[in-house]
């Protein structure tokens, strides 16, 4: 491939990956363990994708911007990392904890679902795990007889026929993992999640507290040392062409990359933004154009007169959950998960010390960090949530190989859809099917 503006380079690799988030950090690490040449295009300006770590406005205490929490007694991609590298985890938000509820209108330290209620939020759970064990996590869900789940959340839970508190709680845990509206995320994406934490409803709240000591940029930095990957950030690809027993990548700047194969890591929701010839099949170019509703915003918040150990939850507020991550004398550095359709502006600090007062009437926020994923062109969202319909008609089309090109990313993952774990999962497969290629 050549034409004008084109800077064509001689050197083939072994494997091109495009995108350096944690699914394309692995493939690229992987391939390269076998002796093989790897070169990993980058789009944006650092790798990481929809993690990384920092330093909070330039104080000392590290902050996670995008995914953080791991638990590697469920997450075998992540404990394999753990293993190789000896990296450490630590707590996060532990310590005594004092929860307060936000619920129907008022905030208060007794769980919103009292008296009769909760035998219905016993029945309305007990239904939630039988249907959870109907999935098996390892399995693509197109591959098992689980399309009457593949519903919208709400009208899921009218048909189990859950209502009153014990349907709002539940819809705070769904708001919560999800940063999409209940009519936009699919109830069988939701269950699959119930279905990978060994069947866990209560894994939901209490099995996910551990992070990285060095930060996931320091993870991805790790894996990434000594591996012999060539890196290039500041490259989008624009382009992929497959001919013969070559693929030329091409990127908006004009450079020409040829490889013997191919993964691509950069979510699903971009996917159609890469011109292919051949162009990808007809199910993986559907899901894509549908892309997913995940867009929670993450505020990361310096406040003044916040309670130790706060740990508040609500429903109708602009947080769905607030708790503190660090303590600095009499200020906390607190996160705050903001769904939609609140339209908080993260940035704005008189809007954020209003939406903390819903929890906390003397809080006063002096500072705040957020990144804005859902209109970052790279990313087009935060985790993955799946919408009704797709897992259960395009699950297995979406990580089947083309031609020499893979697939990987946490979009695409068959038991830890839309976490770290998934990208690590995939980013595993991708560098096996890679490697079948290449002995082809
Ligand atoms: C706010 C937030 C909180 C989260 N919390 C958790 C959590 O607590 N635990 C958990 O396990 N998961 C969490 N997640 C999810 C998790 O972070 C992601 O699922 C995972 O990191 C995705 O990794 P990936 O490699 O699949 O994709 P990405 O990280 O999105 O990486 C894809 C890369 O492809 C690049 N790219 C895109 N287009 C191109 C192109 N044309 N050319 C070159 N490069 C391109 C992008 O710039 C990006 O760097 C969270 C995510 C967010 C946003």
């Amino acid at each position: 491939m050549s034409g004008p503006g084109m800077t064509e380079t001689t050197q083939i690799y072994d494997t091109i990956v495009i995108g350096g988030g944690f699914s394309g950090v692995c493939a690229a690490r992987d391939v390269s363990d076998k002796g093989r040449s790897v070169l990993l295009l980058e789009a944006k300006a650092r790798l990481g994708g929809r993690v990384g770590s920092a330093p909070f406005k330039n104080r000392s205490e590290m902050i996670e911007l995008g995914g953080t929490w791991v638990a590697p007694k469920y997450h075998p991609f992540v404990a394999r990392e753990l293993e190789r590298y000896n990296l450490e985890l630590v707590q996060s938000h532990g310590g005594s904890l004092k929860t307060i509820w936000h619920f129907f209108g008022e905030p208060s330290s007794r769980i919103p679902v009292q008296g009769d209620d909760l035998f219905e939020l016993e029945r309305a759970l007990y239904q939630i795990k039988k249907d959870a064990h109907r999935i098996d996590a390892r399995v693509p869900r197109d591959q098992q007889d689980l399309a009457d789940l593949d519903i919208p959340i709400a009208a899921y839970f009218d048909r189990i026929g859950v209502s009153g508190s014990s349907r709002a709680f539940l819809e705070m845990w769904v708001i919560l993992g999800s940063g999409a509206l209940l009519e936009e995320w699919s109830a069988l994406s939701a269950l699959s999640l119930i279905a990978a934490m060994d069947n866990s409803v209560y894994g939901w709240y209490g099995a996910v507290t551990e992070k990285f000591a060095i930060g996931t940029s320091g993870a991805i930095e790790t894996m990434l040392k000594g591996s012999g990957v060539e890196v290039q950030l500041n490259t989008p690809v624009a382009s992929v062409d497959q001919t013969g027993a070559t693929v030329a990548v091409t990127t908006t700047s004009g450079q020409v990359f040829q490889a013997r194969s191919l993964v691509l890591a950069a979510p699903l929701a971009v996917w159609t933004d890469i011109t292919f010839n051949p162009p990808l099949s007809e199910n993986k170019v559907t899901a894509a154009r549908i892309g997913h509703p995940g867009r929670m915003k993450k505020i990361w918040m310096l406040v003044e007169n916040m309670p130790d150990g706060l740990y508040a939850s609500g429903l109708g507020t602009d947080f769905v959950q607030i708790f503190p991550e660090y303590t600095d004398g009499d200020k906390k550095i607190a996160v705050g998960f903001c769904p939609p359709p609140s339209t908080l502006d993260g940035n704005d600090l008189n809007a954020v010390t209003n939406a903390l007062r819903q929890f906390v009437p003397d809080a006063k926020v002096l500072a705040t960090d957020v990144l804005d994923y859902t209109s970052d062109p790279y990313l087009k969202g935060t985790w993955m949530v799946q919408p009704p319909g797709i897992l259960s008609r395009y699950a297995s089309s979406l990580i089947a190989t083309e031609g020499r090109i893979a697939f990987a990313g946490a979009d695409i993952a068959i038991r830890w859809l839309g976490w770290i774990d998934g990208a690590l999962e995939t980013g595993a497969r991708a560098a096996q099917e890679v490697d079948s290629i290449l002995t082809r």
